[in-house]
């Protein structure tokens, strides 16, 4: 559609208007103009005809023809009128233009005949010989006293000065009317331009507040529907405000629950694209938040197990739950509730997944499953062997003294182990309760003495091993602990070191100062661990080797310990290991105090 600015919606009905009125003006003004002249000449034919009329009916009485002919050329000549004296039944007797004799008959002319019936004749009409209008006035003269006429007396003049005069009338009128409409389109012009300019501003305000800038006041003086628009606006505006303003509260509410929350979130739409996504799911499928929004699931989640679960759900709009594995380094284990995306009119908007990071619970459910599978494993064999002895004592006792000592000998031993598991299992799982509980107490000690504490122990319960132990550590050295558990790890850590070390080799025992962190040092000199062994070296009744762990009298739980006291103690058991070489155990503690 052709779009018009407001001057020219306005302008053409408004010179419409002003041309008709001009045209109709110059009509009526025309035309009266016209009559009052036409009027004004017939007037002053009929007056002069009428001044006449007794010296012609003199002449017309005395029957002089001649004179009557020079009468009216006299009259023509003084006036400029034609005059023409006519005689009941037409003839012509004189004229002032004519010779009477060649005239026709002009008893047939509109104004003789009426003014044949006695009263004044008068007619307009085109002259052929002229070619121009004139008017003709004709009145009875020559009045007998029996009201007969004897004769008629007919002045006539052109018209045509009159219709020039109209035709300049015309022409004035058409001159003031082209000013009145150059007056009126320049009136126009301003106030289409003002309605405009407000109208411009009105606009202005409309696109700032469609921009969001709401602060603006429109204010329009006149006129009064432009000024009524202006409040108008103005009030959708603030109403336009304020929703914006609780839309916004509501959007970053909703994003501030979104982001905190522990489970990833997912919307997608019914072509499984994503409309909505948290931090977490972000962080979880490893995309960012921004250019996950309007991607495909397939694309962001890069699962087939995840896909199929959003497509399932998009058909059939039913709650589901399931494990599915992301793959990647860490071998994350997502639990997913699915469930359709329904709006508030119960329209059908997508889905929404909701993902749980359950890998570290998996793991500690498979853990503690295998944890309770090996401690009866570790306990079934000692009791399994006591049980097996003393069935034998009891159904056969043995006949000498040296099978029954060997017999009860090897119950003892058995017996020892099953105490030492179940002691290393309550140690474990004391700490573990303390730890959490944070109920273990820790001084600022110098470290040294427990060392020293650790050596005199094992010298006093293996003399044998007595010189083995080199200990190398400044008595300065301080460190925040708990003793006895410190000691403990301390003891496992030597007792291995001998246990797996080479025969009469030298264990070395340290402490030194590094930035930030103390570090106990058990060094040997033995078989060293293949190296991988060494990620799994710290988990419970982990072995390198079982039957000799088991020959030598370990639990499996020993260095399981050592790294439970080392993280109550805010720090970390390390090892570093060669095979053939030998090994370095490496307690790490803060220096500052712990909580
Ligand atoms: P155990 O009671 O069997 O010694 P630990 O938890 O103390 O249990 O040790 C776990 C395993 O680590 C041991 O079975 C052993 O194979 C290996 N190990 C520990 N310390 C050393 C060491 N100093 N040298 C070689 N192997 C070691």
């Amino acid at each position: 559609m052709r779009r018009s600015s407001l001057l020219w919606t306005l302008l053409p009905p408004l010179l419409v208007v002003l041309v008709l009125t001009l045209v109709l003006v110059t009509g009526f003004t025309g035309r009266s103009m016209r009559d009052f002249v036409l009027d004004q000449v017939q007037a002053e034919l009929e007056h002069t005809a009428l001044l006449l009329e007794p010296h012609l009916t003199h002449l017309v009485e005395a029957g002089d023809e001649a004179a009557v002919q020079r009468a009216c050329q006299k009259v023509e000549e003084d006036t400029g009128m034609r005059l023409t004296v006519i005689m009941p039944g037409g003839r012509v007797i004189g004229d002032s233009e004519q010779n009477p004799q060649f005239m026709d008959n002009h008893a047939n002319r509109p104004e003789i005949m009426k003014a044949m019936t006695g009263e004044t004749g008068m007619s307009l009409r085109y002259s052929a010989t002229q070619k121009h209008q004139r008017m003709y006035v004709a009145i009875p003269a020559g009045v007998t006293s029996d009201h007969a006429r004897t004769f008629v007396i007919r002045a006539s003049v052109s018209t045509h000065s009159v219709s020039l005069l109209v035709r300049r009338i015309y022409g004035e009128i058409a001159l003031v009317g082209l000013a009145l409409l150059i007056i009126a389109g320049g009136i126009s012009l301003l106030v289409a331009r003002n309605i405009s300019h407000k109208i411009g501003y009105l606009r202005d305000g409309a696109e700032a507040f469609a921009e969001g800038h709401f602060d603006r006041e429109l204010a329009v003086a006149d006129p009064m529907e432009l000024s009524d628009l202006a409040r108008s606006m103005n009030s959708m505006a603030r109403q336009l405000d304020e929703r914006m303003r609780k839309t916004e509260s509501q959007r970053q509410e909703l994003a501030a629950v979104l982001a905190s929350m522990i489970e990833g979130v997912i919307a997608v739409d019914a072509d499984e694209n994503i409309i909505r996504l948290n931090k977490t799911a972000a962080r979880m499928l490893g995309y960012s938040e921004k250019d996950a929004i309007g991607r495909s699931i397939q694309e962001v989640g890069r699962n087939s197990e995840l896909t199929a679960l959003a497509q399932l759900t998009l058909s059939d709009y039913k709650s589901r739950e399931k494990d599915v594995h992301l793959g990647g380094a860490r071998e994350t284990l997502l639990e997913v509730q699915a469930s359709g995306l329904v709006g508030l009119d119960g329209e059908r908007i997508g889905a929404l997944l909701v993902f749980n990071d359950v890998t570290r619970i998996r793991r500690l459910q498979t853990m503690r499953r295998d944890f309770v599978a090996n401690v009866s494993h570790e306990l079934k064999t000692p009791i399994t062997s006591i049980k097996g002895f003393v069935e034998t004592l009891i159904e056969s006792p043995p006949d000498n003294r040296e099978e029954l000592d060997r017999f009860l000998g090897i119950i003892n031993r058995q017996s020892d182990r099953l105490g030492q598991i179940i002691g290393d299992l309550l140690a474990l799982s004391r700490l573990e309760v303390t730890d959490q509980t944070r109920d273990i107490e820790f001084f600022d000690l110098p470290l040294r003495p427990i060392l020293e504490r650790v050596v005199r122990d094992f010298s006093n319960r293996q003399p044998e091993h007595s010189g083995r132990i080199q200990l190398e550590c400044s008595p300065d050295l301080r460190a925040t602990v708990n003793a006895p558990l410190l000691e403990q790890a301390v003891g496992n850590l030597v007792d291995n070191a001998l246990k797996y070390g080479r025969e009469g080799s030298t264990v070395y025992l340290s402490c030194q100062a590094n930035n930030g962190t103390v570090n106990l040092q058990v060094r040997d000199e033995g078989l060293g661990i293949a190296s991988h062994h060494l990620p799994r070296l710290f988990e419970r009744f982990y072995r390198v080797d079982k039957a000799r762990s088991r020959q030598m009298g370990g639990t499996g739980l020993g260095l399981a310990i050592v790294k439970h006291i080392a993280q109550a103690h805010g720090g970390l058991a390390s090892v570093t290991s060669e095979p053939g070489v030998g090994s370095t155990f490496v307690i790490t503690l803060p220096r500052e105090e712990t909580a």
